[in-house]
């Protein structure tokens, strides 16, 4: 195994998303890191946003898997028992050949993410596509870009991005369909503010939603969900009608334009129609429509919102087709752009990690099966595609799939209908999870046996971020426990399957040279994707790899753009129009399910918050489940604190949240929270499986939904220093704080009823070594409050009140921070009141200097500050990351229209 010494500052790169920001991580010789942003990386030159700014937080190793783990007996109900990585592999290997001699390649699958590394990615593409002949080889980015590899392959022959983030500088119009990039690409998002006030860029956003992006836009279009479609036929329309239309690149370099535009024609023949039929001004859409028609130099990014759709693959090339028709595609500032939602979604693609694909950019056709045998020897290839993400679930469920590897991913939270996907993986004759973390709701649904695999700062490998650069992630802490890197777990399971000389690595850089190896074989310029240049690369050349963008090939000059003057991967070299079917959301609302659910990332966390949940300062922000819902339909519901959502596959409760930025009708719910950090709000119970035909992505976005209100009596929260596990009839929600773990309560039992719970609680101090609790309880109005201390420190609290005057935790918190409490602290923490003049922070705005709302509101109050610039100078809130600059501008925004 490659072991990376020790060094004072490593180069990495964050592993969160699909900017991929270069990171300068500094050993601290404890277990943890300081954390910069790389200057000289292309893709962030120094800068990170609130998560990547945060990376230092989440090192710890509280809650790490450190050792395999089997299920003694197989039996779900048996409890997890640490054992040696030969049993357990043994154990993998002996359950994967026994189920697939006896029931064949259909019934086993590997289910892998966008957050393992191009080497692990390879490794296990090949072993089960190679060599135990199945293509259920799937992984979670299924969930987040599968539309748009499928777009991509329609219109251009072959999935590549053909623009760089440079073409962001260099663009006139930049157009976001479907993308919150503030705060889900928020280093990309900055590039492209300091575009508009350097140039003067202009910034169209199009999303139903008035998202912090949409409120820093010059133009944004609240479309009706799914309507994306009609919106991009009707520019169509428009630009076939003007000059703008480049004939020349059209009829050199394309196919299928008069069939796509008589299609384009059907769906939106005016802008009257496009206006009505999306929910849009009519005056907005003419605008949008003269300035795209007007402005050579654009850039069309696309992400989620276009993707997650069961016509997600028709929005991509409604977009795509834009491009095509004016020639502004593969030109500096110009194209349409895929932002990836994973740190090495792109590298799972390169590898073959769909279940559509076979290897390297390749596909099942009979002689791509046949080069990619030849270059694997492999015995026992699939000829077929598999089961993507959706269906390979559905099949566990029906028992057609009996072993599944789970690899670095949270499917049971994750996955539409989560709840159902929870309840199939209970059914797995073999459950395997390699994973980091000890606890999931993965891992919690029976998994068999648990491979402890290595996390970001002990990984060493590649990944792609979404201009195709390739940048090394590299190890700086060491390997803790009996960790290892994926690639070498998948590896030891195939050697003891009967394959030891194919999968006898040594190195990351093994695999890597293996993997750029199979991209040239036979290639010849055929396939875009070619890395023939680094097929022979050495250890320490594979070490000290800057980043760059693929092809890299001989005679490649580096930081290519595709497709200026064609050159497609078609066969017939021209790009495909591709006519979009008429949009329509999968799900109908009714009158039970009235609401149209969208689903959704907030800035400061990352997937199921494994890593994101860790760091104080990102759970700061907002720090509970929410369901967001527009201010009529609130008033017109009754809705109060908090509300259960329910669609026909689930249901959650969340705190509400009214903004008038949602539209009416709609809702939206946060994807983060799970059985780790809530009681019950996960967003993927409630989430629809409806996917697209060709991309099998799901309709995330867009579930029938009812929501009411739920009442409870009584809120608060607790301090604890370990894990708090609220009665079963609490809501709660739970979040990292310096020095323990905070837990937000509501409860219908009587705060004095805790009492006897608590006190247990607050007693995990140790009480025969000297803890004290000290209490107070007012029956008549319902207030219980309990504190516990030991050796001068607070050890836990529990505030409880009547919910028209929850308690507040802001004064109290950071009393777990103090190693010694003096009398005012010690009175505090019973009281929770803060002292006078001290002003309490709120919820965080600003991440990286800890700003709360607070804090910001006394400063705009008080004259201190006024605008957002102002702000920055005295609180430094928004001069870092800049992620929570939109944020302040309403705020800023806010109190100005209130005074
Ligand atoms: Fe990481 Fe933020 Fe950069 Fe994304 S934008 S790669 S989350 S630092």
């Amino acid at each position: 195994m490659n072991i990376v010494a020790p060094s004072p500052t490593v180069r990495t790169t964050c592993p969160y998303c699909g900017v991929g920001c270069g990171v300068l991580a500094t050993p601290d010789s404890a277990g943890g890191a300081t954390i910069a942003g790389d200057e000289a990386h292309p893709a962030n030159h120094g800068r990170l946003c609130s998560k990547g700014a945060a990376l230092g937080e989440t090192l710890s190793l509280g809650t790490r898997l450190l050792h395999p783990m089997l299920r003694k007996g197989g039996s779900k109900d048996a409890a997890l028992a640490r054992t040696d990585w030969d049993s357990a592999l043994g154990q993998v290997a002996e359950g994967f050949s026994r189920i697939l001699e006896r029931d064949g390649p259909n019934a086993i699958a590997f289910y892998l993410s966008g957050q393992l590394l191009t080497e692990d990615y390879y490794v296990a593409n090949k072993l089960m596509k190679g060599f135990l002949g199945s293509a259920n080889v799937d992984t979670n980015s299924r969930l987040c870009m599968a539309s748009s590899v499928a777009g991509h392959r329609r219109a251009f022959g072959a999935d590549i991005v053909p623009g760089l983030y440079q073409d962001l500088d260099e663009a006139e119009l930049i157009v976001l369909a479907g993308s919150n990039a503030a705060w889900c690409h928020p280093v990309l998002f900055r590039r492209m503010q300091e575009s508009r006030r350097a140039r003067g860029a202009k910034l169209v956003v199009i999303d139903p939603r008035r998202t912090a992006t949409a409120e820093e836009a010059d133009l944004h279009l609240p479309i009706r969900p799914g309507m994306d479609a009609t919106l991009f036929a009707g520019l169509l329309v428009r630009l076939a009608d003007r000059d703008t239309f480049d004939r020349r690149y059209v009829e050199r370099y394309t196919s299928g334009f008069e069939a796509a535009l008589a299609r384009a024609t059907e769906l939106a023949p005016d802008i009257a129609t496009v206006a009505r039929t999306s929910g849009l001004d009519a005056a907005d859409v003419r605008a949008f429509y003269d300035l795209f028609a007007a402005t050579p130099r654009v850039v069309t990014c696309y992400s989620q919102g276009v993707n997650q759709s069961a016509q997600g693959t028709d929005k991509v090339n409604a977009i795509i087709n834009c491009h095509l028709a004016t020639g502004r595609i593969g030109r500096p500032g110009m194209g349409p752009f895929s932002l990836t939602g994973q740190p090495n979604a792109m590298g799972g693609r390169e590898v073959g990690g769909l279940a559509n694909q076979l290897a390297a950019h390749m596909s099942f056709s009979p002689p791509e099966i046949d080069r990619v045998r030849r270059f694997w020897n492999a015995p026992r290839i699939a000829t077929h595609e598999g089961l993507k993400a959706v269906q390979m679930f559905e099949a566990i469920e029906r028992g057609e799939i009996k072993a599944l590897w789970v690899m670095a991913t949270n499917p049971a939270a994750s996955l539409p209908r989560a709840g159902a996907v929870r309840a199939a993986l209970a059914k797995l004759e073999l459950f395997v999870a390699s994973d980091n973390v000890r606890s999931n709701d993965t891992v919690n649904a029976g998994a068999h046996v648990l491979l402890p695999a290595a996390a970001w700062g002990e990984k060493d490998g590649t990944v792609t971020n979404s201009e195709r650069r390739i940048s090394r992630q590299r190890a700086f802490l060491p390997l803790p426990g009996e960790a290892r890197p994926d690639w070498w777990i998948v590896s030891a399971v195939a050697r003891r399957m009967g394959f030891a000389k194919d999968f006898d690595y040594a190195s990351a850089a093994d695999v890597f040279r293996e993997h750029a190896a199979l991209s040239a074989f036979e290639n010849d310029g055929a396939r875009d994707f070619d890395l023939g240049a680094l097929a022979a690369i050495e250890d320490a050349a594979y070490d000290a790899l800057a980043p760059v963008v693929w092809p890299v090939r001989d005679g490649a000059n580096g930081d290519t753009r595709f497709f200026a003057e064609g050159g497609f991967f078609t066969p017939d070299r021209k790009a495909r129009f591709v006519a979009p079917e008429a949009p329509a959301l999968r799900g109908a609302t009714s009158e039970l399910y009235p609401f149209v659910l969208n689903t959704g990332r907030v800035r400061d966390q990352w997937h199921t918050m494994t890593r994101s949940g860790l760091s104080p300062r990102l759970g700061a922000h907002t720090p509970e489940p929410f369901v967001e819902v527009h201010p009529a339909d609130a008033r017109r519901i009754g809705l109060g604190d908090f509300a259960r959502v329910e669609t026909a596959h689930g249901e959650g409760v969340f705190r509400v949240r009214v903004s008038a930025g949602q539209q009416a009708g709609a809702l939206f719910v946060p994807i983060h929270w799970n059985g780790e950090t809530a009681s019950s709000s996960r967003a993927c119970d409630l989430v629809a499986p409806h996917t697209d035909p060709y991309s099998g992505q799901p309709e995330s976005k867009a579930t029938p939904a009812a929501i009411a209100p739920v009442a409870f009596a009584w809120r608060g929260f607790a301090l604890t220093r370990a894990s708090f596990v609220p009665p079963p009839d609490a809501w709660w929600a739970r979040v990292a704080l310096t020095g323990g773990i905070g837990t937000l309560l509501a409860t219908n039992e009587r705060p004095v009823l805790w009492r006897d719970r608590v006190a247990a609680l607050l007693r995990s101090a140790d009480r025969e070594n000297g803890s004290e609790i000290a209490e107070y309880i007012d029956t008549r109005r319902g207030i219980y409050r309990a504190a516990s201390f030991h050796a001068g420190r607070l050890e836990g609290a529990l505030f409880l009140g009547p919910a028209d005057a929850a308690p507040q935790w802001d004064a109290i918190k950071a009393l777990l921070e103090l190693a010694q409490l003096g009398a005012t602290e010690r009175r505090l923490a019973l009281s929770g009141r803060a002292a006078d003049g001290i002003v309490e922070t709120g919820p965080v705005i600003c991440a990286c200097f800890g700003v709360g709302l607070g804090v910001i509101r006394e400063a705009i109050t008080s004259r201190a500050a006024t605008n957002v610039e102002a702000i920055g100078k005295a609180l430094r809130a928004g001069t870092n990351c800049g992620s929570c600059l939109p944020e302040l501008k309403r705020i800023v925004h806010e109190h100005a229209h209130a005074s």
